[in-house]
C-alpha cells in the first residue's frame, strides 16, 4: 500500500490544467487501478426501482420528484414492485436497488418504517437469494424522523428485514455551504456520515458517490474525497463488520434541472475531462482504502464510461435494466444497458471482463 496524498496534494492535482500533468494524473491513477483493484473489469446485472417519485423534498438539481397530484407523480403498487423484481430475475439480475422519493403518505399502520419494511419483504420473501441495495441515509432519516425512532433502529430493522447495502447517495457534496443551495432539506453533511457510520458499526455495507461539477469548488471536492477517506478509516481501523464497497463520481446533469440551478452552472451536460480529472484524483485519493471505483455510464454516455476505465475505474457499474432519476434530468446515457454491450465496451480496451455480486464477489456464469 503506497502511502495517502494529503488534501492540500488532492488540491493541487485536481487544479492541474497542463495537459501533460494531466496525462501523468491519469496514468498513475490507472497504475493504482492495477495495483489495487486489478485488470479485469467488473459489471453487476442488476435493476432499479424507485418505487415513487412524490417527495416532500425540493432539491435544486431534482427534475425526478413530483407532488402528489401532479402530472407523471406516480406511486407503485406492491403487485408493481413484484412485477418488475420477477422481471429482473428472469433476466439474470443479482441485484435489486431500491431508492425513492420521500412521500409521507407511504406508511403502513400509521408507521413509515413499516411502509418500507412491507417494501423489503414484497421482494424477499418470493426472491431470498436476490441481493436488495436500498434505501439512501435520507431515507433511514426520513423513517427515523417520521417514526420517532433511532437512526440505528431503522437500520437494524431494515437489515433484519433483507437489506444488504445501503446505497451511499444523497451525499452530493458533503460541505454545508454547498448543501444549503443545493439541497437545503436534506441531511447535513454530519448526518449523512453519521448513519453511514451506523450502518458499517451494525454490518450493513454501503456506496459512496459524489455529485460534481456545478456549484462545488476543488477544495470543497477534496473535502468530500476527506470525509469519506475517514470514515472507510473509521471502518476498518475499529474493525466494524461493514465498510464502504466503492465510490462512484455522479457528474451533474442539469438539462431538465429546475431553472435557477441550470442557470447558475450554465451548461446542460457534463463536461467529460473534469469528470475524468475527477476520477483520477479521486483513485489517487481514496484507492488505498476504497480499491472499487466506477464511473456513470447514465450521466457519461457508455463511451465516456468506458473512457474512465483508463482513468482509474475498475467497475463498469450495472445493467439498470430501468432508470429513472437521471434521465429525468436529462441524461444521454441511456436507461438500460445489455450484458453484451458492457462487456464489449470493455473488451474494447483490451482488458478482460468478470461479472460480480453487488459485494464485489466473483459471480460463476451460468
Ligand atoms: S433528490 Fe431525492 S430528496 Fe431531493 S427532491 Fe429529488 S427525490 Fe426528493
Amino acid at each position: 500500500m503506497g502511502c495517502d496524498i494529503s488534501p492540500l496534494e488532492g488540491l493541487l492535482l485536481l487544479k492541474q490544467t497542463d495537459p501533460e500533468a494531466i496525462a501523468a494524473i491519469r496514468s498513475t491513477a490507472d497504475k493504482l487501478r492495477y495495483t489495487q483493484a486489478g485488470d479485469t473489469v467488473t459489471y453487476v446485472i442488476n435493476r432499479n426501482i424507485n418505487f415513487t417519485n412524490i417527495c416532500e423534498q425540493h432539491c435544486s438539481f431534482c427534475a425526478f420528484r413530483r407532488d402528489d397530484g401532479d402530472a407523471g407523480a406516480y406511486w407503485l403498487d406492491w403487485a408493481q414492485i413484484l412485477e418488475k423484481s420477477t422481471d429482473a430475475v428472469r433476466r439474470g439480475a443479482t441485484e435489486i436497488c431500491m431508492q425513492g422519493g420521500l412521500n409521507p403518505q407511504a406508511q403502513r399502520n400509521g408507521k413509515s418504517l413499516h411502509y418500507y419494511l412491507k417494501l423489503v419483504e414484497t421482494i424477499k420473501q418470493e426472491f431470498p437469494q436476490i441481493h436488495l441495495h436500498a434505501f439512501s441515509p435520507q431515507e433511514v432519516q426520513f423513517i427515523a424522523r417520521i417514526d420517532g425512532l433511532k437512526y440505528a433502529d431503522v437500520i437494524v430493522a431494515l437489515r433484519d428485514a433483507g437489506v444488504g447495502s445501503m446505497p451511499g447517495t444523497a451525499a452530493e457534496v458533503l460541505d454545508d455551504e454547498v448543501r444549503r443551495i443545493l439541497c437545503p432539506e436534506k441531511i447535513d453533511t454530519a448526518t449523512w456520515l453519521e448513519i453511514v457510520s451506523t450502518a458499517h458499526k451494525l454490518g450493513l455495507p454501503t456506496t459512496s458517490t459524489i455529485l460534481s461539477g456545478h456549484i462545488e469548488t476543488p477544495e470543497q471536492q477534496i473535502g468530500h474525497l476527506e470525509k469519506l477517506r475517514s470514515l472507510q478509516q473509521t471502518a476498518i481501523n475499529q474493525g466494524y463488520p461493514a465498510r464502504i464497497t466503492e465510490f462512484i463520481p455522479l457528474p451533474f446533469v442539469g438539462q431538465e434541472a429546475p431553472k435557477s440551478l441550470r442557470h447558475r452552472v450554465g451548461r446542460d451536460q457534463p463536461v467529460l475531462t473534469d469528470a475524468l480529472l475527477l476520477t483520477a484524483v479521486a483513485r489517487i485519493y481514496l484507492g488505498n482504502w476504497i480499491p472499487n471505483h466506477q464511473p456513470s455510464w447514465v450521466k457519461l454516455g457508455l463511451a465516456g464510461a468506458t473512457e474512465a476505465l483508463v482513468w482509474g475505474c475498475n467497475d463498469i457499474g450495472g445493467t439498470l435494466m430501468e432508470e429513472h432519476i437521471t434521465t429525468m434530468a436529462g441524461a444521454l446515457g441511456g436507461t438500460c444497458m445489455e450484458v453484451e454491450t458492457l462487456q464489449t465496451a470493455i473488451a474494447s480496451l483490451g482488458r478482460p471482463y468478470q461479472q460480480r455480486d453487488t459485494l464485489y464477489h466473483r459471480v460463476k456464469s451460468s
